[in-house]
């Protein structure tokens, strides 16, 4: 599809669209909208546009379409594919100034919202309700950019991902046209799941302008414990056993020693440091939580646990925590000349262990540096890779490493992202995963979005 770059004309008309403050074309603006978290190259929008409501996004969107400009939706820009980068210029509609939670419906479990809202600020409202929204990248990410890219977090493997909250969404599709999808009732059989087809879209298929939510009481008792071990293959088993034991738990993550080490220096923790999985239960009785814990101990003793150390109170539960969710940020800045390949393979449980041996095959031998950082409850493997910038040789080894990783997670059932999306990094892996079911996901973008005006240049390789 050929696009049209912004004129004179197109930006005055956009211009009266929105309040004056709402519209830049500056380029430190641009430049700030240019890329995400991610290793992929900046690419600047023309125009970045803060919609306040649906009916500025439905005109702004009507007129792009109509003149053929892109569009590309942000929320906080912490996406680590490239996902809301404006690879073909046109505009960026940032939402960050539609951030009203519009109402509570503590009795239902339910939440309206704009999809500028940070989800820490969501839970941040709802601490004297009692209820929470679980979903946690970590990041401080947008319900709208959670929306797009069905983010998870470490909680995922107890609550769900996005997907699961999602009851009802407002979306302007690209003709300018809003339309409203699901329902605020817990469940319904009517017609085509169209939630489920916008989240995960990554803002290719319409904008969403508003979301309801559910919401879940937080846990009535909590238990966390961390138990380390001599290798990730010993912790690997056990993750399976904890899952298959059905102890359920709440968070069951992963993380390989350098990573403990890093987060001791960068956080002033003093823990082992080894392979170490942290794992958190919920339940509504201290002794139900006690019993489940003795469970897990036991099956930690099994694969030669090192230190099991259990009743974490909840400051220091939120301490450890917070320096997993801090992680991803600490190895950018420990690192300065490197860049970082983030692989995201998701396997079924069964698997995981050969996929922990296919990567240690992999890394073997290499020389490169990285981090395992793994949400093990959901098979979900975060290998962070360090690569030389500008080592063209050192990148293409990492490339092959990563494609010949993303094809084994493949083989043994799994997908090439488990909750990062598709963006620009994983478009390669699309008709590897999904052969002919790919020719449909288009057939599905372009009855949404005819001229390809929304995000062009991601998803589809
Ligand atoms: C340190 C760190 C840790 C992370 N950990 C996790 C993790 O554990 N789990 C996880 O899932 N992710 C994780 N992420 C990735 C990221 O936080 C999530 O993908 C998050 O959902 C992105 O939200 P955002 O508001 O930043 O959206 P953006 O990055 O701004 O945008 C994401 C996508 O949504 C589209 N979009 C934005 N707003 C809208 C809208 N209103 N309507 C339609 N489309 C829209 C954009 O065009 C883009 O395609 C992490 C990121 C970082 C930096």
């Amino acid at each position: 599809m050929k696009f049209n770059s912004l004129d004179e004309t197109h930006i005055k008309k956009l211009q009266a669209m929105v309040a004056r403050d709402c519209f830049t074309a500056g380029p430190s603006v641009l430049d700030l909208h240019a890329r995400d978290q991610s290793r992929h190259p900046p690419h600047r929008p023309e125009a970045v546009i803060w919609p306040t409501s649906p009916a500025e996004v439905a005109e702004v969107l009507k007129y792009a379409n109509a003149n053929l400009i892109p569009v590309t939706g942000w929320g906080s820009g912490s996406s680590l594919e490239g996902n809301p980068i404006p690879i073909k210029g046109g505009i960026v509609l940032d939402f960050s100034r539609m951030n009203h939670i519009l109402d509570i419906r503590s009795e239902d479990f339910q939440a309206d919202v704009e999809p500028g809202v940070v989800y820490q600020d969501l839970n941040e409202k709802l601490k004297y309700t009692g209820l929470f929204f679980p979903p946690d990248p970590g990041a401080r990410a947008t319900i709208g950019g959670m929306i797009a890219n069905n983010a998870s977090g470490t909680r995922t493997i107890y609550y769900g991902s996005t997907k699961d909250y999602a009851l009802r969404l407002s979306v302007v599709l690209a003709n300018g046209e809003i339309i409203d999808m699901g329902t605020r009732a817990s469940k319904t059989s009517s017609g085509y799941d169209l939630i489920r087809l916008f989240v995960g879209s990554e803002g290719t298929l319409g904008l969403v302008v508003r979301a309801t939510v559910r919401l879940v009481g937080l846990p009535a008792e909590f238990s966390a414990a961390i138990a380390t071990f001599p290798t990730i293959e010993a912790a690997g088993k056990v993750v399976f056993q904890v899952m298959r034991g059905g102890l359920n738990p709440a968070a069951l993550e992963l993380l390989g020693p350098e990573c403990i080490e890093l987060m001791n220096r960068e956080e002033g923790l003093a823990l082992n440091v080894s392979p170490t999985i942290f794992m958190e239960f919920h339940g509504s009785t201290a002794s139900q939580l006690a019993e489940v814990l003795e469970m897990a101990k036991e099956i930690c003793s099994t694969e030669g646990c090192d230190k099991f150390e259990p009743g974490l109170g909840r400051t220091e539960r939120d301490r450890i925590f917070k320096a997993r969710h801090d992680l991803g940020e600490m190895i950018i800045r420990n690192n300065p000349h490197s860049r970082i390949m983030v692989m995201d393979v998701a396997v079924p449980i069964t698997a995981y262990s050969e996929l922990i041996r296919a990567i240690n095959e992999e890394m073997a031998g290499t020389n490169l540096a990285s981090y395992y950082i793994s949400h093990a409850g959901n098979g979900n493997v975060h290998l962070n890779i360090l690569g030389k910038k500008g080592d063209r040789r050192q990148w293409d080894l990492i490339e092959r490493i990563v494609e010949r990783l993303v094809a084994r997670s493949l083989e043994l059932g799994g997908t090439a992202t488990g909750e990062h999306g598709i963006g620009l990094g994983k478009r390669k892996y699309m008709i590897a995963e999904h052969g002919a079911g790919l020719e449909w996901m288009k057939h599905v973008k372009s009855l949404f979005d005819p001229n390809g005006i929304l995000n062009p240049g991601k998803i589809f390789p």
